[in-house]
């Protein structure tokens, strides 16, 4: 397998491949008897140049994992690391400086300029920080998203798929070391989602971006290379080339837990992305079914508290 993240980051030490890295993160929420604990003393690599998934049930800490490795939120506990550097006690105008220089942000609601046309709005924080975008990179990035004819268009006059495609491409416009989504398809049909998909795929595979994508939806976590399962607070679980049916079975594991005395509905399956293959298989980037490399899942702690397990 061809590893372009590996020359795509000239100048930096990341020999071990890990473009952030977390130790002990644990992240409180209030304070005395009402403390909520987000995180619980939470151990993680994120590999370089590879495409994780954040699954687990709603308030199990994904987005507070994502926004602590991001340097979007302050740790109670613990350390972080984006490639090299401890982000961890770094001051706010540095983590700012950190997050607009280093990271790319994809969300559920696409987060565009209405006023501004996609160009506009792919070039937009490169451009409030003053910066030139890599001309040949950034035409790379709209020729793999297939923007070039939409780059004249308000996002009004672009599908949802269109604008969250816009949104890749301004996470991706600065070549940022590393990609956060936060249910990317959660707003898209599931043809449009699977698009956003593909192309997310393509950033990790022709552009060799590290992506981290936080999703409900076991179709889309099938896309990436490795899904950390969370739960109250803890990655209680890790799968390797996810097939979705593998990731569902898992999450039915989680309800059950739950609700040992039945009345779990089982997790949602979202946009049904999970869209059998020709052999009955769910489809897998590789073409391999991903089937014989799933990790034996590991036992899951035992939850102390019981969040309900609806949707965010
Ligand atoms: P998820 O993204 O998995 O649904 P979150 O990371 O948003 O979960 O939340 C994890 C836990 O932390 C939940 O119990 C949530 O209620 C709590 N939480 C998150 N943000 C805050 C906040 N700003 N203040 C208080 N509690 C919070
Ligand atoms: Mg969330």
């Amino acid at each position: 397998m061809s590893t372009p993240a590996a020359t795509h980051a000239p100048g930096r030490t990341d020999a071990d491949g890990v473009a952030a890295r977390a130790r002990g993160l644990t992240k409180a929420y209030g304070s005395g008897e009402t403390t909520v604990l987000a995180l619980d003393s939470v151990d993680v690599d994120i590999a370089r140049g590879r495409f994780t998934a954040v699954m687990g049930p709603s308030g199990s800490g994904k987005s507070t994992l994502m926004h602590c490795l991001a340097g979007l939120d302050t740790v109670s506990a613990g350390q972080v690391w984006l490639g090299d550097t401890e982000i961890t006690g770094l001051k706010e105008r540095e983590l700012t400086r950190l997050r607009r220089d280093r990271i790319g942000f994809m969300f559920q609601s696409f987060n565009l300029i209405p006023t501004l046309n996609a160009a506009e709005n792919i070039t937009l924080p490169m451009d409030i920080a003053g910066k030139k975008p890599d001309a040949e990179w950034l035409e790379r990035v709209i020729e793999t998203l297939g923007l070039r004819d939409r780059l004249k268009h308000r996002p009004s006059q672009l599908s949802g798929g269109q604008q969250q495609r816009v949104a890749c491409a301004r996470a991706l416009a600065s070549r940022p070391e590393l990609i956060f989504a936060d249910e990317p398809t959660g707003n898209l049909d599931s043809r449009a989602g699977l698009e956003v998909l593909g192309f997310l795929r393509e950033a990790v595979d022709e552009l060799g971006q590290t992506v981290v994508m936080v999703t409900h939806d076991p179709g889309a976590a099938a896309h990436s290379d490795l899904v950390l399962f969370l739960a109250d607070g803890r990655i209680v679980d890790e799968m390797a080339r996810p097939t979705a049916d593998a990731v569902l079975e898992r999450m039915k594991r989680f309800d059950t837990i739950r609700t040992p005395h039945g009345g779990g509905e089982g997790p949602s399956v979202g946009l049904g992305l999970n869209v059998p293959g020709p052999d009955g298989a769910t489809a897998h980037p590789d073409g391999s079914g991903g089937k014989e490399k799933r990790t034996e899942n590991r036992t899951p702690t035992e939850p102390s508290s019981a969040p309900s397990p609806d949707q965010d």
